[in-house]
């Protein structure tokens, strides 16, 4: 079982079996050997609810619990220090692993606010037109640019803009679905990849997005301060695989969203009409 920002996950063996009440059996008994963030060492093992629990260190940080069921006992003190050198060799290769994956994750997303940025957005688009080309699923685009956003910045800072921007990328984060791709595409703009979405379905995540963008109240200093944003949407054609034209339709839908008055959601299909 590993551990990362507080959570459990179970990499191998029956605890990754996936019936829900053994994979919560096996956190407790996790949960259970590893006493606070540091202090445990592999060497320390633990007996619990018929497993020999070894706790997996790296670096004085807790990544992790290996745990032996007793059924391939019996436990010699050759076997348990076996067992205490793996779990210190895993304990290291998973706090590479937690790193490399962290390291990674900082240069696709963007800091502020949490989106990953224009460069991978372009990569992960560009595959999701060819896998909804193969299965023939729809996919959508929806772009977003706040409105008026310089005068935020010019009343109230740049500080002040960039905790909007926060906002507005903590919201996507409640509003979207996990499978939902959000990226950041400029400075006040946004991507939002929906797969396996129609237009109309792509239409109504709009509109909810757009609602609640303009209901959120964002606090500063003492303030409350509201924002609005206008939306463009399209989706791919059949078998269309060119990400450029299908972000281009839903930016000339955003810019006549932008003409007709702001704050509002605007079909890449009235565009063409
Ligand atoms: P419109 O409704 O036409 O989109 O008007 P707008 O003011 O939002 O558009 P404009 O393109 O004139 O200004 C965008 C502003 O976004 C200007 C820039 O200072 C601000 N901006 C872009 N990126 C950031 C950022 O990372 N932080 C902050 N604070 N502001 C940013
Ligand atoms: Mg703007
Ligand atoms: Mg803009």
């Amino acid at each position: 079982m590993m551990r990362t920002d507080g959570h459990w996950q179970a990499l191998v063996g029956s605890a990754r079996e996936g019936r829900r009440e053994l994979e919560r059996a096996h956190e407790r008994i996790a949960d259970g050997t590893l006493v606070g963030d540091r202090g445990a060492r592999a060497a320390d093992l633990v007996s619990a609810e018929g497993h020999l629990c070894l706790p997996m260190t790296a670096g004085g940080v807790s990544v992790g619990v290996l745990g032996v069921p007793d059924s391939a006992g019996p436990f010699s003190d050759g076997r348990r220090r076996v067992l205490a050198t793996a779990a210190t060799l895993l304990g290291i290769s998973l706090r590479n692993a937690q790193l490399f994956r962290e390291v990674k994750d900082h240069t696709l997303r963007d800091g502020l606010t949490g989106c990953f940025n224009r460069t991978h957005a372009m990569g992960i688009i560009d595959l999701e037109l060819r896998r909804a080309r193969r299965s023939q699923m729809s996919v959508s685009l929806i772009m977003f640019d706040l409105d008026r956003f310089k005068e935020v910045n010019d009343r109230n800072g740049h500080l002040c803009g960039d905790a909007v921007l926060a906002a507005v990328g903590a919201l996507m984060r409640d509003v979207l679905r996990g499978s939902d791709f959000k990226c950041r595409y400029g400075g006040e703009e946004f991507l939002v990849l929906l797969p396996e979405t129609p237009l109309e379905g792509a239409k109504r995540v709009a509109d909810t997005l757009r609602h609640d963008l303009s209901e959120m109240a964002i606090q500063w200093k003492g303030e409350m301060l509201t924002i609005t944003a206008s939306f463009g949407v399209t989706t791919a054609m059949p078998s269309e695989i060119d990400v450029k034209a299908l972000i281009g339709r839903a930016d000339v839908a955003l810019y006549r969203a932008k003409d007709q008055g702001r704050d509002c959601v605007r079909l890449s299909v009235d565009t063409a009409t």
